[in-house]
């Protein structure tokens, strides 16, 4: 099985798995990436899953299934193009014998799902649209602070291998505000200069791995001591844990 992000508008990527000349895809904002990939692979597209309502992940699925025979899977609570089969925590999918687990992420919009999946080939693959981002995490469009830092300690609890499959390239911007927070953590300004060099070879920046994100993302450590001291420096204030969560999540909305 092989993975491969497809580059879509300025920022996203819609992932591609391929295995014996079938597909899947995630989060098609576009259908024209998607077929010219299929086109030039000869791949057939069995599977669609979206992870949330916003048309830069579900702006191509019509065309898709306009197109070829997919089958298409999707957040049970939230406004889905017709004939998406709705999915909620713990359901289950599968598609050329790898079995993806629903996980509920709410916090960037109010339904929003995650994808888990562990190939027998490769490592373990995270499909979590925009919840979770290298260095950073979703906005709040629809969700609280708490849902959404709840929704971030389940996908850390994951195995540490994890392909961390993202919808955006929002890397090196994240990672300018996560060294703002934490100026002395070393394995966030290696993993920096790491992210620069890709960026200039024009390559993503993606997938990451669950055990780098811990070590480097603000929005998986805030309850580390160095992650509070900054939020407390800034908003001097008794605060509980979803406090500093949403403080966090305030700064990075007004950093520039
Ligand atoms: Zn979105
Ligand atoms: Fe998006």
């Amino acid at each position: 099985m092989n993975l491969i992000p497809l580059p879509a508008f300025s920022d996203n990527y819609i992932w591609l798995l391929h295995h014996n000349g079938r597909a899947l895809v995630v989060d098609p904002g576009d259908a024209q990436p998607v077929l010219d990939a299929l086109a030039s692979a000869g791949w057939v597209l069995d599977v669609i899953l979206v992870t949330h309502h916003h048309p830069d992940h579900v702006g191509g699925v019509a065309a898709l299934t306009a197109a070829t025979s997919a089958t298409v899977y999707g957040p049970a609570h939230e406004k889905m193009p017709p004939g998406v089969i709705p999915l909620t925590q713990g359901e289950t999918l599968s598609w050329q014998g790898l079995e993806f687990e629903v996980i509920d992420v709410p916090g960037h919009t109010a339904g929003h799902i995650a994808y888990f999946g562990q190939p027998s080939d490769m490592a373990p693959v995270l499909f979590c649209g925009d919840t979770l981002f290298s260095g950073g995490c979703g906005r709040l469009f629809e969700g609280t602070p708490d849902q959404m830092l709840n929704s971030l300690e389940k996908l850390a609890g994951l195995p540490g291998a994890t392909q961390v499959c993202c919808a955006h390239e929002y890397t090196l911007s994240n990672l300018k505000f996560a060294r703002h927070i934490e100026p002395a953590n070393l394995d966030l300004s290696a993993y920096e200069s790491r992210c620069q060099d890709l960026r200039a070879q024009g390559l993503p920046t993606l997938p990451s791995h669950l055990d780098l994100e811990l070590k480097i993302n603000p929005f998986l450590r805030s309850r580390q001591p160095s992650v509070r001291a900054s939020v407390q420096h800034r908003t001097p204030t008794p605060m509980d844990d979803a406090d500093y969560f949403a403080a966090l999540r305030q700064w990075k909305n007004d950093y520039r």
